[in-house]
């Protein structure tokens, strides 16, 4: 068990240590851009590609996190770019995969960044180990979590850790992606026992939820 800085304590059988990882972006010649690169961070790392005229940066110096996927959708988007294509990138929709055993997956916004971004969003969580995946392949622990935006009835966020995350968490990916809203999700057949099987129940749930809290609270007669 470690203790944080914040007084709260967690409990694991590992530790990752993670120690962060510098770009070698001196002796480029970006100082003929204008770019100072004495600094730390020479220019914002918010995944916006293009940096200078005539001059963009793809991969982890461009932020907005550090994923060979990412780099690999920045880098097309730059030639594009380059060829006179007025693009932005999108980054809502970027997943993050660990592949650790059980692997841990997720996409988009957690509840808090959500409410932070001033969304009314709720959040649902399922039990892996009891899903009928997880008594197939015995697991102890495992969970699956979505965030929906009430507004717009979209998903804007999922986060998993299970067997087969890393794969099952695109389903997630595309809704996001796509503005897909849990109506279209909770009608959406996935295959039994698979872990995507999972969003079954969550999206049905996500839809009840939503239409429950645009029912007349029924009031008790005196
Ligand atoms: C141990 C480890 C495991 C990882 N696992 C994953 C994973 O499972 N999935 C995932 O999505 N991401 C993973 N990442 C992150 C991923 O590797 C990076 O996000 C990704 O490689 C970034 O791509 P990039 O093009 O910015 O940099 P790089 O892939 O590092 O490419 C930069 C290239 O530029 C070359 N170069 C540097 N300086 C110069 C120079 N002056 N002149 C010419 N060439 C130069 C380097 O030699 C290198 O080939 C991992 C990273 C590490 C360190």
């Amino acid at each position: 068990m470690v203790e944080l800085d914040d007084g709260s304590t967690a409990e694991g059988h590992a530790v990752l240590l993670a120690v962060g990882r510098a770009f070698p972006i001196d002796d480029l010649g970006l100082e003929h851009y204008g770019i100072d690169t004495s600094g730390r961070t020479p220019f914002p790392r918010d995944g916006r590609l293009r940096i200078a005229d005539g001059l963009w940066v793809i991969g982890d110096p461009a932020g907005p996190e550090l994923h060979t996927h990412q780099a690999h959708y920045q880098g097309e988007l730059a030639v594009r770019m380059a060829l006179g294509e007025d693009l932005k990138p999108d980054y809502r929709a970027l997943p993050r995969a660990t592949y650790t055993d059980p692997e841990a997956a997720s996409v988009g916004l957690t509840l808090d960044q959500a409410r932070e971004t001033g969304l009314d969003a709720f959040e649902l969580v399922a039990d892996f180990a009891t899903s009928p995946k997880g008594y197939a392949v015995q697991a102890t622990l495992g969970h699956v979590t979505i965030v929906v935006n009430r507004a717009t009835r979209e998903l804007v966020g999922a986060a998993m850790a299970c067997p087969d995350a890393s794969a099952a968490i695109h389903e997630c990916v595309l809704a996001i992606k796509a503005h897909v809203t849990v109506d279209v999700l909770a009608e959406t057949i996935h295959a039994f026992p698979s872990t995507s099987r999972i969003f079954n129940g969550l999206f049905a749930d996500a839809r009840r939820e939503l239409d429950e809290q645009g029912k007349p609270v029924a009031v008790a007669a005196e």
